[in-house]
């Protein structure tokens, strides 16, 4: 598995082969650096895009950068625009500061993004270190980019303490994007904030909803000095996503499409007999999951388990995968 680390600050002089070095040891491939911008003025802002940029330049397949700008800060558009289009940044991060996404000021910015086809690391969630803004930063604000569909954004921290808030909102943009070919504007990055107690249910609950090709895995960890600690939270999360991967159900269900039936197509009745289940019972609660996850696909003939799902089990692939494959 490729492992991208999202959420990573840049809080100083930071030296790229010893950031790769690093990343090796912690057994990540890629990671995305957040420039330093915390209440600065638009000069200050572009001295800390340049301070990084060659660190962008240095490992461009492994080392990508957010600009972080505030939009409220008049000429930031220009600034953020130069940094997508000529500083090798791949998106922005955004701390709502005492503004909201709807307020008229924040239009122009957001044209501009739109236009541009940004990405955008949001803060959501508890606030800390910067006095009173965390109202500010409730994912129901960002509601209003709906009105900007070009703008992808990601949710950070689940929005913690305000999870099921993110995933309200994330439910709110998948349905704007039905019928009309509309992309599915926003993601959830899930780097901690959620205290531990919470942390496995919000996860859980998020890859439900939203699907995991909609989840961001970040670390929090800070350059140059605090970044040791991203091994430990690649290795917690990944045993986390493993608890979370299927149940007994899920596995019985798997296990005897691909057991029992080499692989199927078989129908629903005979599964569910084979592991004296309900049929309705597999339809309802087993399927959905196993078909949100890849892990089967549902033919005229009958449910038919995929090769990702052979791959996750620890079987080799199916023979009828291979034989399916088109003659070159
Ligand atoms: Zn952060």
């Amino acid at each position: 598995m490729r492992i991208v680390d999202c959420h990573v600050h840049v809080r100083g002089e930071v030296d790229a082969d010893e950031l790769l070095r690093q990343l090796d040891q912690n057994g990540v491939d890629r990671v995305i650096v957040l420039s330093r911008a915390e209440r600065l003025s638009l000069e200050e802002t572009r001295r800390r895009l340049l301070e990084v940029k060659p660190l962008l330049e240095a490992a461009p397949d492994r080392i990508s950068g957010l600009a972080w700008v505030n939009p409220a800060i008049d000429g930031m558009a220009e600034l953020a625009a130069e940094a997508l289009q000529r500083m090798g940044y791949v998106g922005l991060k955004i701390t709502p500061d005492h503004w909201y996404a709807y307020e008229p000021r924040l239009a122009s910015f957001w044209e501009r993004m739109n236009d541009l086809h940004a990405g955008i690391l949001f803060h959501t969630g508890i606030l800390y270190g910067w006095e009173d803004a965390s109202r500010f930063c409730r994912p129901v604000y960002l509601e209003a980019l709906v009105k900007y569909p070009d703008i992808r954004f990601a949710m950070a921290h689940i929005a913690w303490p305000w999870c099921e808030e993110c995933l309200a909102v994330m439910g709110r943009l998948r349905a704007e994007t039905h019928g009309d070919g509309r992309q599915w504007q926003s993601y959830i990055d899930i780097t901690p904030g959620t205290p531990r107690h919470i942390r496995k249910q919000a996860v859980a609950n998020a890859i439900s909803f939203c699907g995991p090709e909609r989840i961001m895995f970040g670390t929090d960890c800070s350059l140059p000095n605090r970044i040791a600690g991203q091994k430990d939270m690649v290795q917690s999360d990944l045993t986390l996503l493993d608890e979370l991967g299927l149940d007994d159900a899920d596995r019985m269900v798997l296990n005897s499409i691909i057991m029992k039936f080499s692989g199927g197509p078989v129908g629903l009745q005979t599964i569910a007999a084979s592991i004296s289940e309900e049929p309705d019972t597999v339809m309802d609660v087993v399927e959905p999951y196993l078909l949100q996850l890849g892990f089967i696909d549902r033919t005229p003939q009958g449910r038919v388990a995929t090769s990702l799902a052979y791959e996750h089990l620890g079987f080799d692939p199916p023979p009828q995968a291979q034989a399916r494959l088109p003659d070159m």
